[in-house]
């Protein structure tokens, strides 16, 4: 007879690991598949990693786990083609026992919590791609079929943490391939610099990082965002777009990344570096109105799988981790009450999140998606450009009266949008934001 799991987890990302974590240490008898060489090594993130999710599946992290800096800066610029305008918060509060972000290097910090899945007492199986979902003749997912030899795994259920575009549901016919127009393309390199360069260049002391997102001009009126992570001794680096963007420009993520490398505000902060890592990654950005149906027979969708990515707030791995821990612990509690895995029970994990931060937050920018999407010309390149101009003309001291630098920064913005543009703009944001 074939050996028979409590749960087979498809992919070892930060949902998939939180799940198989949540139920290894719980007793079930948990198989975690993962098609790369080893857990990390085909994920890619910023990364900024928050303490509270991970605090909640293991409280003490802070140990062991591969962390890189801890937050005590964030910087959000507006830029146009020369400039930057931005708001900087920093705080000595984040200095803190128990800090509250960390940045990552997803490679390492992977191979460690799947290390902790290991120790907990799951069954870690990596270079395995699950191929397809098997199913009982009444139409329960039973299992999964994978590349090796054609086997077959058994399972009560599957919980499905195979990331963006992971096929394993759409070929399922569980839910539909994402559309361009709610899945960003991002591209990222690493660049190395010497600890004590990056602590100069951006005013740190110890382990202190600071980050910088960035959005404007550098995304040539495609809806997206470019970022800068401080790590220990290395920056990340990014931008990243709309698909359907991409495909209506014709512009190249690699030479965006480029031209955001040039810019006068972040070519200082990188100068002299040795890059040594390029990478490429799809973001679910539908938000709220893109998450597919999240249970059903014998299966749970968590993760990127499942459309969980705060693009407003650029969280992705709590969601992951914090969906994951909630479908793990759903399942634990119907096996511990002998119940079987089907659409009714499953859908505790449902309710767990609906209840969470996840939906919450989601559901209450649910309108954001679709207004950058529509709007990405005016909001990534008329406005930026019209704010860095009113910025140089409130600093630029020449002798011109200020009354005719206010007069000249109104008419810009009269002339680029008309009082009812700008009117029905700021409606449009304040309630797609509420
Ligand atoms: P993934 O991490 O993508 O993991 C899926 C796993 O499943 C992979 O290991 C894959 O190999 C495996 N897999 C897929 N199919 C199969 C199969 N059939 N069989 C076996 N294994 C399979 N989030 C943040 O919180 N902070 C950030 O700063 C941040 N920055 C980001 C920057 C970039 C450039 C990108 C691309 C994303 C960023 N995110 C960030 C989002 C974050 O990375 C994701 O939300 C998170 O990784 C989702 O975790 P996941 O486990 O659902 O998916």
């Amino acid at each position: 007879t074939k050996e028979k799991f409590d749960a087979i987890v498809v992919g070892a990302g930060m949902s998939g690991n939180a799940a198989a974590y949540a139920m290894a240490s719980r007793g079930l008898k948990v198989l975690q598949l993962e098609r790369g060489e080893y857990p990390g090594s085909k994920n890619v993130q910023g990364a900024i990693m928050y303490a509270n999710m991970l605090e909640a599946i293991i409280p003490d992290f802070r140990n062991d786990a591969p962390l890189e800096r801890h937050l005590v800066e964030q910087r959000f610029w507006i830029m146009d083609d020369t400039s930057h305008t931005g708001m900087h918060y920093r705080s000595d509060d984040f200095n803190e026992v128990t800090p509250n972000r960390y940045t990552i290097i997803r490679a390492q910090f992977d191979k460690w919590l799947s290390r902790k899945v290991c120790e907990a007492g799951g069954t870690v199986l990596c270079e395995t791609t699950a191929t397809g979902l098997e199913w009982d003749s009444a139409g329960k997912a039973i299992g999964v079929r994978t590349d090796r030899a054609g086997d077959v795994v058994l399972a009560d259920v599957v919980v499905l943490a195979e990331g963006v575009n992971g096929l394993l549901g759409t070929r399922a016919g569980l839910r539909e391939m994402p559309k361009s127009k709610n899945v960003a393309l991002a591209v990222k390199e690493l660049h190395f610099l010497p600890e004590e360069v990056i602590a100069e260049r951006f005013g740190l002391t110890g382990d202190e990082g600071c980050v910088i997102e960035a959005g404007g001009t550098i995304s040539r009126g495609m809806a997206g965002l470019g970022f800068l992570y401080t790590n220990k001794e290395s920056i990340s680096l990014g931008i990243g777009c709309l698909i359907s963007n991409f495909a209506e420009t014709m512009e190249r993520p690699y030479a965006l990344l480029d031209a955001f490398k040039r810019h006068p505000s972040i070519q200082p902060l990188i100068a002299g570096s040795e890059v040594k890592e390029y990478a490429a990654h799809l973001i679910p950005e539908g938000g709220f109105n893109a998450i597919p149906r999240l249970c059903g027979n014998g299966w749970v969708v968590v993760g990127d799988a499942a459309q969980l990515n705060n693009a407003v707030h650029r969280e992705g791995s709590n969601l992951a981790m914090a969906s994951g821990r909630m479908a793990g612990e759903a399942i634990s509690i119907i096996k511990s009450r002998g119940g079987v895995m089907d659409k009714a029970s499953l859908s505790l994990y449902k309710t767990m999140l609906d209840k969470s931060f996840v939906v919450e937050d989601l559901s209450k920018q649910k309108d954001m998606p679709s207004l950058l999407h529509t709007n990405s010309p005016n909001f990534f390149t008329t406005y930026p450009q019209l704010i860095s101009h009113a910025a140089q003309n409130f600093v630029r001291v020449d002798g011109t009266p200020k009354i005719e630098r206010e007069i000249a920064t109104t008419a810009a913005f009269l002339r680029a949008r008309s009082r009812w543009g700008l009117v029905s703009d700021a409606v449009r944001l304040a309630s797609a934001w509420r």
